[in-house]
């Protein structure tokens, strides 16, 4: 079997993948070969992870199957974002489809879709409870990690009972909170602190600051020596103004694309549903998209739909009695 996840890995992608992996492996010792596949380059931060020395890019990997008996998809929302492990999903036998993104598109032959769970890392948690599969140290930390980013570390709303009690579990069997929030955010390059530092201050507003968004060039990337996955977060801190509801990044990518972010500040400017104007997607409060334009370009065309956002925002306050 293989196991991949969107393209781009974050915490939530990477520590459901290995976490599955080992639990297969020790709970099930007749499967041959469990690979994982990425696509992109790995974020340097997530290699305190248990197991990651085995996760390939499916690009440059070697030794790939050409057919597997099952696929297992973690954290994507759809076909396509899988990147180059598509058809390789598509061949397979069998294909699960774990994941808790609201646009979900529901393309496995068997979908484990929980939008109300915080991380994908959730999900794999009550399915191995489920299941009735031990978590050991090992996979604890993996889930605990995948939780642990996608909460942006129990802060947002998505942080629920439901979280803490999983979260309890994983922590009864050998998460290290301190060490992993240390790995996680307290070792960060110079290039990062300085790339947020030139992202805020290059920030520009709409007339009453409740859109902030900034854009980020390949240039400014290479001068700096920062990689892309050194963006993540710019765009929350950008959120944290008090004026603001909607904020966004704009990232060129180094095929001339465009990388969009946004974040809104509640429930009632729904990201996703913007992005998926663009093939785009992701959760109500946090989603993304990929634009085939350059940087301006692709600026210039989400901008006026943010702004129409708020102004359908603040109408419907001002209708509420
Ligand atoms: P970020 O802005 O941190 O890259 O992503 C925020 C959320 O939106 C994540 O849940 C991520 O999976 C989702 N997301 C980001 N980019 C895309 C995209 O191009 N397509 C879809 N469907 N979801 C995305
Ligand atoms: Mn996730």
């Amino acid at each position: 079997m293989f196991i991949t996840a969107h393209v781009g890995p974050d915490g939530d992608t990477l520590g459901s993948m290995l976490a599955l992996k080992f639990a297969f492996q020790k709970c099930c010792p007749h499967i041959q070969r469990v690979d994982c596949f990425i696509s992109g380059r790995m974020p340097d931060v997530y290699r305190f992870l248990p197991g990651i020395q085995h996760v390939v890019d499916l690009e440059t990997a070697t030794d790939v199957l050409e057919q597997y008996d099952m696929a297992i998809s973690v954290d994507c929302g759809s076909l396509d974002r899988l990147g180059p492990a598509q058809d390789l999903f598509k061949g397979a036998k069998q294909s699960v489809n774990m994941d808790h993104h609201i646009s979900n598109k529901n393309f496995g032959g068997i979908n484990v879709v929980v939008p109300t769970a915080a991380a994908s890392g959730q999900v794999i948690a009550n399915v191995l409870a489920e299941a009735g599969w031990p978590l050991d140290a090992d996979i604890a930390t993996c889930l605990y990690t995948a939780i642990v980013t996608d909460t942006g570390g129990f802060k947002y709303s998505n942080t629920t009972a439901e979280v803490f009690e999983v979260t309890a579990k994983l922590l009864s069997a050998g998460a290290d909170p301190e060490y992993i929030y240390k790995e996680l955010y307290e070792l960060r390059p110079k290039c990062q602190t300085l790339l947020h530092a030139q992202a805020v201050v290059n920030a520009q507003y709409n007339p009453d600051s409740t859109l902030a968004w900034t854009q980020i060039s390949r240039q400014q990337l290479d001068d700096l020596g920062a990689t892309d996955d050194h963006v993540d977060g710019i765009v929350e801190t950008l959120r944290q103004i008090n004026t603001v509801v909607l904020s966004a990044v704009f990232k060129e990518n180094r095929s001339g694309t465009t990388k969009v972010s946004l974040r809104s500040d509640n429930h009632a400017i729904d990201v996703a549903a913007v992005m998926e104007q663009f093939d785009g997607g992701g959760h109500k409060m946090a989603a993304g998209c990929t634009i085939e334009a350059p940087l301006q370009e692709a600026t210039d065309k989400v901008l006026p739909l943010l702004e129409a956002q708020i102004r359908e925002k603040t109408k419907s306050f001002a209708q509420k009695p």
